[in-house]
């Protein structure tokens, strides 16, 4: 169905090696840093992780690449080129370039062998410029960017693309990282990349194998997959097998953008009785802006409000909106991402329960509403979705160009982050301090022993409660759990020996334990990394603090 997600590599690699996610709206870089044993996700100039895959030809500076061509883009819409993904490695008869073509303000023309060429102005010149080209300058941004970041001159990359690409889309991909100054170790598929970042394809599997289900909703795709792990694997073949694609190229944030600024544009005509804003293409524009960071704030509060001065005809725009209204008037097109999860699993005869894991990548899919139905249909399963969705892709990458370069120096493979305890674990002791049994960052599976006392005279129950997190007081950390042991013997404070026992094994799981040495009287608690749910951004911010 698809080539295999390993193209040939272009030779042997040494570090830096990068990760990119070359993404339709927005791209992403990281990098393993072998000193933390971590990845970074690297900022761009304007401190943002992701970096809008625009570029534009002005008059004045020439080409500017990212966020600032976004911003630019309604005063120079003829020459700002978006969506390129769209165009690699296609021809310009292609159906699905004709219909593109028509819905972007950028011109594109046939070149030589039917080739799409992208017709611009820049600093006063009319110029072509192949598709290749354009992701170059997103690729060399992003290798500009990792540098800045690193401090050194960056060369290596793997850099990721859809799974259903064919191989003039992926071969177009890679000569656009050569265009770029890159040197492309290799191409490999979206999905694939996101189970690597959560570390899938080291999980123990089944006899048929690990079943991963990726759900990417970005700014205007959805891509489903059903990837497999099987478990009599030559070495070197790809980590992962598609088992199933189902797509809808043209449903994703952008959707919700139109479906949105449609219905605020109805209300301004019905309450100003002023038609004209619908020719008012800079009012549309900045109008689209602000719903865009209400939509963001409307992922984590329930409401928001926008508000856009002299918006047209001298009138401002002032408007509350709830998430409640968002999701009704986008109920559709929730419904359809739906219907692409369930044509996956048909096309691979597989039923939801044979999913082991549920991987949530794409920017749309902070939206709660967008993650509470995937979680509804798998029956209440617990999403992969602590490491930013718009950066899993990326962070995956990352740790694929690393594993590349390891591979090739036949270096150990490395440990990730995922495969040790993010934070540390302990219990509550007296004044409500916290004790420490398993430090941050320690390897599991791991088991520690500790044995603690009474803090009265005849006290018969001591009640354990288990902690995560740096914080030295307990009450600033986070509560994983708490048992009692009751039925100790009376005696003076200090002499009963009470054992508490912690361990972790290969998934993640904590079993907490307690004994008391003297009877044998025992009790124990299940805590599964599920139900912590700390994101990524989450430990690192409490790690932070604590530092400090
Ligand atoms: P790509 O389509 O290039 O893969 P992303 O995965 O980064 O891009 O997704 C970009 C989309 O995610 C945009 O439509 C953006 O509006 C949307 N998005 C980003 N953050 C949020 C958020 N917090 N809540 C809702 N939508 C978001
Ligand atoms: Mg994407």
């Amino acid at each position: 169905m698809v080539a295999s997600s390993q193209s040939q590599s272009q030779g042997r690699g040494d570090w830096p090696a990068i990760g990119i996610d070359l993404g339709t709206t927005y791209s992403c870089v990281a990098v393993w840093r072998q000193d933390r044993n971590r990845v970074d996700v690297i900022a761009n100039d304007q401190g943002d992780r992701l970096t809008s895959s625009v570029v534009a030809f002005t008059a004045n500076e020439g080409i500017v690449v990212g966020d600032a061509a976004a911003n630019q883009a309604f005063s120079n819409p003829a020459n700002t080129v978006y969506d390129v993904k769209r165009l690699i490695g296609r021809r310009f008869s292609d159906d699905c370039v004709q219909q593109d073509m028509a819905s972007w303000p950028f011109k594109v023309v046939a070149g030589r062998d039917d080739r799409p060429m992208i017709l611009v102005r820049s600093r006063g010149e009319e110029r072509q410029f192949a598709p290749e080209q354009i992701s170059a300058m997103v690729l060399a941004k992003m290798k500009e960017t990792a540098e800045a970041y690193l401090g050194v001159k960056v060369k290596n990359a793997v850099i990721t693309v859809p799974d259903y690409f064919n191989n003039s889309q992926r071969k177009a991909t890679m000569d656009a990282g050569t265009i770029a100054g890159l040197n492309v170790m290799r191409i490999i598929m979206e999905p694939t990349a996101a189970a690597i970042a959560y570390g899938l394809h080291k999980k123990p599997v089944s006899d048929q194998g690990r079943t991963v289900l990726v759900f990417d909703l970005g700014g205007g795709t959805l891509d489903v997959s059903l990837l497999n792990t099987d478990p009599g694997k030559e070495i070197g073949a790809p980590l992962f097998d598609v088992k199933a694609i189902a797509s809808d190229t043209h449903l994703g944030g952008s959707d919700f953008d139109n479906a949105m600024v449609n219905y605020f544009v109805r209300r301004f005509i019905r309450e100003h009785k002023n038609t004209d804003i619908r020719s008012n293409q800079k009012a549309i524009q900045r109008l689209r802006t602000a719903w865009e960071r209400a939509k963001r704030i409307l992922s984590s509060r329930t409401q928001t409000t926008i508000e856009v001065d002299a918006l047209h005809a001298g009138i401002d725009f002032h408007q509350t909106i709830t998430r409640t209204l968002f999701e009704e008037l986008n109920k559709n097109l929730f419904r359809k991402c739906l219907v692409a999860l369930k044509q996956c699993l048909r096309d691979a005869k597989l039923d939801m329960s044979s999913v082991h894991d549920v991987v949530l990548v794409g920017g749309s899919t902070r939206i709660p509403k967008v993650q509470n139905m995937i979680k509804e249909f798998f029956d209440g399963k617990q999403l992969c979705r602590n490491i930013n969705p718009d950066e899993a892709i990326a962070y995956g990458a990352a740790v694929d160009a690393a594993s590349f370069i390891r591979e090739s120096k036949m270096e150990p493979p490395l440990t990730m982050l995922l495969d040790v305890t993010p934070l540390s674990l302990g219990v509550e002791v007296d004044f409500g301090d916290m004790t420490v049994l398993i430090p941050r960052n320690t390897a599991i599976p791991t088991r520690k022993e500790q044995v603690f006392s009474t803090y009265h005279d005849d006290q018969i129950d001591v009640v354990i409660q288990v902690y995560e997190g740096e914080s030295a007081k307990a009450a600033e950390n986070n509560l994983l759990g708490k048992f009692v042991l009751t039925g100790i013997i009376p005696a003076p404070r200090g002499v009963p020996n009470i054992n508490v026992t912690f361990d972790i094994d290969q998934n993640g799981v904590l079993n907490a334990s307690v004994n008391d040495m003297a009877t044998g009287l025992e009790n124990k608690i299940t805590i599964t990394n599920e139900n912590v749910g700390l994101s990524m951004e989450e430990i690192e911010r409490m790690a932070q603090e604590a530092e400090r």
